[in-house]
């Protein structure tokens, strides 16, 4: 039986919009040697995924036009398996997946989930890469603790949103940075950050210093060298920097601007780079950390979901331009 995945209709040259995709039928995939064949549940959307579609992520070659389907994280129910390891109905989650109804997961790949740990899609949110990214950022990176001030940007994201609520848990003051009034609230009011800044409002930059308790220990970097430098000369003398993403950079034609090397050395900052692939191997101390802060409500992040896979493209391309609301997630099938 036919199965559908999403590709791109050609080679990008820009940032990708919703007009770039194309829905095709296809075959579904071939069982791996010891991995599984599963039906896909849900499909996250990030934003390394719109410079992996452009081989701007990490070395790794984009997708064949028209004929291989765009990569993303998936939650998926296994139907065969070549694995003592799976059983057909287990749930799984990859990181190796696709927009599709349909994905083969290579051994290695797949990790299965307990459905009563979590409602499924909270493993492509808060207990999902995302929320092992702030994890590994706060806890393992920054080491944050009780005499923190956490200052970070995207913060209803998913990344920005659980590097707050998790520096409160910890025992941190956490302030936010948001673009709109309605993300603001997001994090006030949902997430419990302890203030959070509109940066499109007018003179934002003097409601950052009124919201600010004391100078920043930790600046927690998603978005860009310019918002970088402004969180930095509000920072505490030895504050660290997490540099997690710069996402206002993944598109941009014109050389990346400097980094504040003169203010880095002025603060005597301590900039600490974050990759999560290297937190992979970690994901279940993090979920034993973590799936009960989810439990108690400690820990949540909102989600953006598009119903069905032919409404991947339009979401992607709202996340592309930053007008997403929380973890942007494709709800592709219920499980079985
Ligand atoms: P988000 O849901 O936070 O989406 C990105 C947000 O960035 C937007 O909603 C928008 O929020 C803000 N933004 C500012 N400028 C732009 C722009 N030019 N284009 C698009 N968005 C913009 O995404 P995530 O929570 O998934 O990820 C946050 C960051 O963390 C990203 O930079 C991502 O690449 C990075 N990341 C890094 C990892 C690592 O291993 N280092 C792993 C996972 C994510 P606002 O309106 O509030 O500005």
């Amino acid at each position: 039986m036919a199965m559908r995945h999403v590709v791109l209709k050609h080679v990008l040259s820009a940032q990708p919009r919703a007009d770039d995709f194309q829905i095709l039928e296809a075959t579904p995939p071939a069982c791996p040697d010891g991995g599984v064949r599963a039906r896909v549940l849900y499909v996250s959307l990030d934003p390394y995924v719109g410079s992996r579609l452009r081989g701007r992520h990490m070395g790794e070659a984009p997708p064949a036009p028209m004929r291989e389907p765009i990569p993303g994280a998936c939650v998926a129910q296994v139907v065969e398996t070549r694995t003592p390891d799976f059983a057909i109905g287990d749930v799984v989650h990859t990181m190796e997946g696709a927009w599709a109804d349909e994905i083969a997961i290579a051994a290695g790949h797949a990790r299965k989930l307990d459905p009563a740990m979590a409602p499924l899609q909270a493993h492509l949110s808060a207990l999902g890469m995302p929320g092992l990214t702030a994890w590994a950022g706060v806890t393992q990176r920054a080491r944050v603790g009780a005499d923190d001030i956490v200052l970070v940007d995207a913060a209803a994201g998913a990344v920005g949103g659980a590097v707050g609520q998790i520096a409160r848990i910890k025992g941190a003051r956490a302030i936010g940075v948001a673009g709109g009034a309605e993300k603001v609230r997001l994090v006030v009011n949902e997430y419990g950050f302890d203030a959070c800044v509109d940066y499109k409002a007018p003179d934002w930059e003097k409601a950052l210093d009124a919201a600010l308790p004391a100078a920043p220990t930790l600046c927690f970097e998603n978005v860009s060298v310019a918002m970088l430098t402004t969180m930095l000369s509000r920072a505490a003398p030895y504050a660290r920097v997490v540099l997690c993403g710069l996402v206002d950079q993944y598109h941009a034609d014109a050389p990346p601007p400097q980094i504040p090397a003169g203010l880095i050395i002025g603060k005597r900052a301590q900039v600490l780079g974050l990759v999560v692939y290297d937190f992979y191997p970690r994901w279940s101390d993090f979920l034993a950390e973590a799936a009960p802060w989810v439990r108690e409500g400690r820990l949540r992040i909102a989600e953006d979901v598009a119903h069905g896979l032919n409404g991947a493209p339009a979401l992607f391309e709202k996340l592309m331009q930053g007008r997403n609301i929380g973890k942007c997630i494709v709800a592709v099938a219920e499980p079985s």
